[in-house]
């Protein structure tokens, strides 16, 4: 059922255009299909979730969102020395690349190479938009009720996605 404004348990259908300090364009729903997400859920950072509680649908708006409402403050402690050894030897290691691995728990951990020494490369575990004042240009497209699936799964569901 479709709903006049943003309230917990709907699902909320925006598009969005991200962008850091310097104007710097992160990441832009335009040109592509709007993002459905499940509101009051975490599923987008809290910031951006706040603002977006009681809009209504057509609404435009443009939002600053302070680092700790949004990825959190880069910790110091994020960036490590690791043994080169660690690394497979046909892996090529270079400053700016991203690198997918598991911790001792097999936790997935994203981590961008800042450093490539003789003996150690230095990491940065931290998410790259940490830090980050977030700046959004927001149009809510569409607000329904959630599905059952949706409240139990704690996503918005797609047509067209795997099932899961
Ligand atoms: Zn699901």
């Amino acid at each position: 059922m479709d709903l006049a404004a943003v309230e917990i348990d709907s699902v909320v259908s925006i598009h969005y255009s991200l962008h850091l300090d310097g104007g710097e364009l992160v990441d832009s729903s335009r040109g592509r299909e709007p993002m459905n997400y499940l509101h009051g859920h975490g599923n987008i950072v809290l910031g951006l979730e706040e603002e977006l509680t009681g809009r209504k649908v057509g609404e435009q708006f443009a939002v600053a969102v302070p680092a700790e409402k949004g990825y959190g403050d880069s910790n110091p402690d994020g960036v490590q020395k690791i043994p080169r050894t660690t690394f497979p030897a046909e892996l090529e290691l270079k400053p700016g690349v991203a690198l997918r691995a598991q911790d001792g728990e097999g936790t997935p951990v994203m981590m961008r190479v800042l450093e490539v020494g003789d003996q150690d490369v230095t990491v940065d575990l931290n998410h790259p938009l940490a830090g980050h004042t977030l700046y959004f240009d927001i149009e809510v497209i569409g607000v329904r009720t959630a599905s059952a699936e949706e409240l139990a799964h704690g996503h918005a569901h797609n047509p067209g996605d795997p099932d899961h």
